[in-house]
């Protein structure tokens, strides 16, 4: 990951620490552990229109012998070995799958759950910030125990909540179903976005679990896990990149309307109160000098702000927006309506600017393409997964009935 620019955004914001590269962990300050939080929040909220959710944690020691009924084969984690003989050997947590399936037995809850505690796990090579890291934080990881049967009908509902809750922080993205995965699920599909340069990249995975894990874990009916990390964050930085530096999506941004106004500018105070449920920063200028105002609202776009309102000495307003940047006057004393629609706007052109680049860097470069099942299953062409829910189309190769494809020369992406 040689773009580096969203990680300076991160920085400069106050989002993530600095120091640790390369240690494949970062650390998160204040304003970033309630992008983090807000993040899940905006997942669980989709979640629960569709099922009744629950939410947990788990320890960060887990037990070896647990872990390794379900995952024999993986070499990739920190274990930690036992120091009495009366004492398990422990495994640094490095997925939620097996505790979540436990969490809902114990509880009698029919699923989905939540958790969202960090995955420690080997690093090959150098990873890049939140991209791909030592500790995984966080890593959102769904779990949900159905009835046999209804496995694949859950599946489409969770493609709808990725989609929904991804298109909130302004990122398009694809759902492509693939065989390349079929040791871990029976179904797997994996929702795809693209780089800055339009490159596709992986941002969540969904598994209708195949029978060896479901054996192990014991569970007689279906099994669908959805996970997704801190990787969304980083994506959604990349691409909502200003002068001004990190624009975030109104679903995440710690500020979401900045206020600058004079000292005991009249009114002021009590609108800014009244914009329930918005999050909102009032900045109380000492003069009208145009550097400290600036100065002000440089901050603000630093800190990820969609939106500023400019008060005047002599009550005027100006209103500064993102994506893309500019400031013009406007009315004062906005209600809360008049601003979340100033909000919705921003999400809209952010997350069009977003669906440009995915419609120019896969559709536009060629790699959605019609595939018959028997070309696709004789591999004649570099076939990544069909689109879901499947678009008819014919194929490229033989011009037989087939369906839209995601093909890539590179082989897999991540
Ligand atoms: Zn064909």
């Amino acid at each position: 990951m040689r773009d580096t620019l969203y990680h300076r955004a991160l920085l400069d914001a106050g989002i993530i620490a600095p120091g640790g590269s390369g240690s494949g962990i970062t650390s998160w300050r204040g304003p970033g552990l309630g992008v983090a939080r807000r993040m899940v929040d905006t997942f669980v909220e989709q979640v629960g229109r569709f099922a009744p959710v629950a939410r947990t944690e788990h320890p960060f020691l887990n037990r070896r012998d647990a872990y390794e009924r379900v995952f024999p084969q993986y070499a990739n984690i920190y274990r930690l070995p036992a120091t009495r003989r009366s004492q398990p050997d422990w495994v640094l947590r490095a997925d939620n799958l097996h505790l979540n399936v436990e969490w809902l037995r114990r509880h009698r809850h029919p699923g989905p759950v939540v958790a969202t505690g960090g995955l420690l796990r080997h690093l090959r090579g150098s990873g890049s910030p939140l991209f791909r890291e030592r500790y995984i934080w966080p890593a959102v990881q769904l779990n949900h125990v159905l009835p046999a049967g209804e496995g694949p009908a859950a599946l489409e509902g969770y493609r709808q909540v990725l989609e929904r809750t991804f298109e909130a922080f302004g990122l398009p993205v694809l759902t492509v179903e693939t065989d390349a995965l079929s040791s871990y699920g029976d179904v797997c599909h994996l929702t795809v976005s693209c780089l800055r340069d339009g490159r596709p990249t992986v941002l969540a995975t969904t598994y209708l679990m195949a029978a060896p894990y479901r054996r192990a874990l014991g569970v007689t009916g279906d099994l669908v896990d959805v996970g997704f990390t801190g990787k969304v964050l980083a994506l959604a930085s990349m691409h909502h990149l200003d002068r001004g530096g990190l624009g975030l999506p109104s679903a995440l941004a710690p500020v979401q309307v900045g206020v600058l106004a004079p000292p005991g500018a009249p009114g002021v105070d009590d609108w800014a109160r009244g914009l329930t449920g918005l999050r909102t920063r009032r900045v109380v200028l000492a003069d009208d000098a145009p550097f400290r105002r600036h100065r002000a609202e440089r901050a603000l776009l630093r800190a990820g702000t969609p939106l500023t309102y400019g008060v005047r000495p002599d009550g005027r307003w100006r209103l500064g927006r993102r994506a893309p940047a500019g400031h013009g006057p406007t009315a004062p004393f906005p209600d809360a309506a008049r601003v979340r629609a100033e909000l919705a706007g921003y999400d809209r052109r952010q997350l069009e600017a977003t669906r440009r680049r995915l419609r120019h860097g896969i559709e536009g470069a060629g790699l959605i393409q019609g595939v018959c099942d028997g070309c696709a299953a004789a591999r004649r062409l570099p076939v990544f997964g069909r689109i879901v829910p499947h678009r008819p189309a014919r194929c490229v190769h033989c011009a037989a009935p087939g369906r839209d494809h995601l093909v890539s020369e590179q082989g897999r992406f991540y």
